[in-house]
């Protein structure tokens, strides 16, 4: 297939890397003209906007840092992309970002699905990102042979915008989670215990995660090159904030959570990985 690919950052770059290794072409732009370059280098073609990107193919994917970036791109996308163009948004957005995006495509025949992703970089330099999806049925299973070539679990979740809400309450798991270790982390050194060797054992019990299996040492080492940057993650929180408002419902974990990334944040912090909200918890430890 052609696909045009829009946003070459950490995760798309090597997304695209992957479309080209399944036999697609891929046809990429960002404003970085480092990263266009870079796709160039690995036997895509590089180009100066995103007009020049839709221009005839067949599927586009856009993978921008939040909404007011979708908001600026999809409209292009829609514009120019050729009739019955497949449009698969997979950057972190708003859910109503998301289903704007799909009822402006549908008023002119195009199909459109928000997929966003978990996995991290690690996940789509292997193509084993897990990838949530909503919108019409007909619009996935044309999307399958994409989403093979950059994930392993691949999900149908609902119409338009609830890919995103999907992934919402991934990012409120995995902020939950990364801050309970970055507490782990605090009592085991406070107490004198060895914190690789506990987290260690704890990454084979019930408190085993992903997060723990790769991420631990990093932590203990409080090495905190992203990956996924802290100024992300805040934006996802207010994204869960926000979806959990519009449901009707409390979820005071997620607050809280939203409130240690803000602190993050606010401490100069915003660049590093997530995992870095150990640094708020140990600031709160003198
Ligand atoms: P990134 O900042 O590395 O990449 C985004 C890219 O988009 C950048 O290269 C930027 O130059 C480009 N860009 C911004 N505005 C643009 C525009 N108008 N036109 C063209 N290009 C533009 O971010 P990332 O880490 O690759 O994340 C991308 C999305 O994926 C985000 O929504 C993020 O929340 C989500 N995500 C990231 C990870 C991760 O681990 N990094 C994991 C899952 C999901």
């Amino acid at each position: 297939m052609n696909i045009g690919f829009v946003g070459l950052g950490i995760m798309g770059s090597p997304m695209a890397a992957n479309l080209l290794k399944a036999g697609h072409s891929v046809t990429g732009f960002d404003v970085s003209a480092e990263r266009v370059e870079q796709l160039s280098g690995l036997g895509g073609k590089g180009v100066t906007g995103v007009v020049d990107a839709v221009a005839g193919a067949d599927v586009v994917i856009t993978m921008l840092p939040d909404s007011p970036q979708v908001e600026q791109v999809a409209p292009l996308v829609i514009e120019y992309g050729k009739p019955n163009l497949l449009y698969i948004d997979m950057s972190t957005i708003r859910p109503e970002t998301s289903r704007w995006v799909a009822r402006e495509a549908a008023a002119v025949g195009v199909r459109a699905l928000d997929a966003p992703v978990s996995g991290g970089e690690r996940g789509a330099i292997d193509g084993t990102l897990s990838i949530m999806v909503g919108g019409e049925a007909e619009a996935f299973e044309a999307a399958v042979p994409v989403f093979d070539a950059l994930g392993r679990t691949v999900v149908h979740v609902g119409p338009a915008g609830a890919g995103q809400t999907v992934k919402a309450a991934n990012q409120l798991v995995v902020g939950g989670i990364y801050g309970l270790v970055a507490e782990a982390i605090v009592l085991l050194e406070a107490s004198g215990v060895d914190a690789v060797a506990g987290l260690d054992v704890l990454a084979g019990g019930l408190a085993g995660s992903r997060i723990l299996e790769l991420k631990r040492h990093t932590m203990v080492k409080r090495e905190f090159t992203p990956g996924f940057r802290i100024d992300l993650h805040h934006k996802d929180m207010g994204i869960a904030v926000a979806a959990a408002r519009e449901a009707g419902v409390s979820l005071p974990l997620t607050g809280q959570v939203a409130q240690l990334v803000a602190a993050a944040r606010a401490q100069g912090h915003g660049s590093l990985d997530h995992s870095a909200l150990l640094k708020v918890i140990e600031r709160l430890n003198g």
